[in-house]
């Protein structure tokens, strides 16, 4: 028997609308790239959102186009995640830190129509004119006192494109499951892949976070995303945001830690959401002030491991409250997050700041199991460690238009697997120990390459450091140790063996440690492990 309540779609459009009537007055400040910082209500948010709608269809855009902004976090960009979506197309964000042959791959492959651009970003364009077949229009994301010479043709100024448009719009009822957001994610190997969010997943990701007990996101906070608009939705701020009525601040294009800690400091910033490494910015201009940003209590910290010391420093130093998270583009992205349940009140804040640094418990919705290389199932004991496989409503069932990324991602079960490599406790903590490429495999043993380099950095002489397994005669791989030293100093081979030697087992010491002057990163900052393979591939082990 079917139960007989009403069948209303979940849709985007419905967040803004609800944000707009029931916490109307609640405020989005915006650093733009114009220099100015603008403030505007979430209410005269949906009205702009309105009249973007309405040019939006009147550019000729139809239900399933898509239409890809390359933009900083910025009132304009949100008024474009919901203008786009609540028309029934597709909002396509684009990292503008790609490089150039992997920008002409994605806009091809989505298929963009329209792109909308910051300021900033009007020489990547000029400089690709005639790459993007598809595009029949730019819009320059600033107003016609600020519009640029430029050589692109027919382009457009966004503030005009709004003009005279009515501010209601009579949203769509669509299919809920309709697309509404396209993100690409870099793989390991091969082009990058089109994760496409519905409707449906984008409100049900914004209630499953929204539902978290004690966690800064109330209508009395005001959370910075330092995470950006252009890679997985700024961990869905934008739509939780209109769920709890929490006031947004975003940053624009100015992430360093002066910026930020001005602009959090002036507009009473009470949450902050990012990776780590822009939280050592912060850190240290937080130390040269002696002084933490006036109403700053709580910061979200995942994309990459945070590292125990930075959760100590926040927490013992400034006495703030640090929230570790884990997710993937492929997820919406979070599905775990680390708040304490209550009966850690009172524990000893070194006991806290242990279950800190493990990456949280799993979202509702977000199922989580762990398995060995036969698919096999492992205890959640906090010990045993395996695949880390996920499942739920607003995680990808497969990648857009691309049945060879598709392939070897999800179980007979239809699992989806992550790639990370994890251990999960009586509690339902998540602590990530590798990533399942990165593991170094010594043995038939498992050593992580995380660990060894989180201890390589804590040594005073190591700026970063980097562990890829490279083939051994006996030992199948072992450990190398990737360096980079700090500024001016000049750590030893042996000085640095030594110092790990009081923090690693002693079967998982670098076998060698090659000295180098940078480490590549990916366009989201993470170290690229297969390039430094590759870097790496003629490099011989001593073997004696
Ligand atoms: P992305 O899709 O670019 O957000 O990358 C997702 C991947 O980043 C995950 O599969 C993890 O390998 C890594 N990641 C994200 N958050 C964390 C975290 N808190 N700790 C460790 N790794 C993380």
């Amino acid at each position: 028997m079917r139960g007989l309540m009403m069948n209303r779609p979940l849709l985007v459009s419905s967040l803004i609308e609800y944000g707009a009537e029931v916490h109307s007055d609640q405020k989005i400040v915006s650093r733009r790239v114009e220099g100015d910082i603008h403030h505007q209500t979430f209410a005269e948010t949906r009205d702009r959102v309105a009249q973007l709608a309405h040019a939006l269809k009147a550019l000729g855009i139809e239900e399933a186009d898509r239409v890809a902004t390359i933009a900083w976090n910025g009132h304009r960009h949100l008024e474009l995640y919901y203008a786009i979506s609540g028309i029934g197309a597709v909002c396509h964000t684009i990292n503008p830190r790609l490089f150039a042959e992997q920008l002409e791959y994605i806009v091809n492959h989505a298929g963009d129509r329209v792109l909308f651009i910051d300021l900033t970003f009007v020489p990547i364009i000029e400089k690709m004119q005639g790459k993007f077949p598809t595009v029949e229009q730019v819009v320059i994301m600033t107003d016609r006192a600020h519009m640029p010479d430029t050589s692109l043709p027919n382009v457009l100024c966004y503030e005009d494109l709004l003009e005279g448009h009515p501010t209601s719009y009579d949203w769509p009822d669509l299919d809920e499951n309709a697309a509404a957001g396209l993100c690409y994610t870099s793989g390991t190997t091969g082009n990058p892949k089109g994760v496409l969010y519905s409707n449906r997943s984008h409100v049900l990701h914004a209630l499953s976070v929204a539902a978290v007990d004690g966690f800064h996101l109330e209508t009395r906070d005001v959370v910075l995303p330092v995470v950006p608009l252009f890679h997985v939705n700024a961990w869905g701020l934008p739509y939780i945001c209109m769920v709890t009525g929490t006031s947004l601040v975003f940053p624009g294009p100015h992430l360093d830690g002066a910026s930020l800690f001005d602009l959090m400091d002036g507009e009473g910033v009470t949450a902050a959401w990012g990776v780590p490494t822009v939280w050592l910015g912060l850190i240290g201009e937080m130390r040269k002030r002696d002084a933490k940003p006036g109403a700053l209590e709580s910061m979200l910290i995942g994309g990459s491991a945070a590292p125990r010391a930075m959760i100590e420093t926040f927490e013992k130093d400034y006495g703030m409250d640090i929230v570790h998270g884990w997710g993937m583009t492929e997820m919406s992205p979070i599905g775990t997050i680390g708040v304490l349940p209550p009966r850690y009140d009172g524990r000893d804040i070194d006991e806290r700041i242990d279950t800190k640094a493990k990456q949280g418990r799993r979202l509702f919705q977000v199922e989580m199991k762990i398995t060995d290389l036969d698919g096999n199932r492992l205890p959640h004991d906090g010990t045993t460690s395996g695949e880390l496989y996920v499942r739920g409503p607003f995680i990808t069932g497969g990648y857009y238009n691309d049945e060879d990324a598709n392939a070897g991602c999800f179980d007979e079960e239809g699992w989806f697997k992550t790639g990370d490599v994890a251990t999960i406790d009586e509690e339902g903590f998540l602590l990530i120990v590798d990533r399942s490429k990165d593991l170094i495999k010594s043995g038939g043993e498992w050593i992580s390459s995380i660990d060894l380099e989180n201890a390589a950095v804590g040594h005073p002489d190591i700026a970063e450091a980097a562990a890829i397994g490279l083939p051994h005669p006996k030992w199948d791989e072992r450990p190398l140790l990737v360096v980079v030293p700090r500024d001016g100093a000049e750590p030893t081979k042996d000085g640095i063996q030594d110092y790990l030697a009081t923090k690693v087992a002693k079967w998982w010491l670098p076998d060698d440690i090659a000295f180098v002057e940078a480490i590549p990163h990916s366009a989201t900052g993470k170290i690229r492990k297969t390039e430094l393979r590759d870097m790496f591939k003629d490099y011989v082990l001593p073997t004696d």
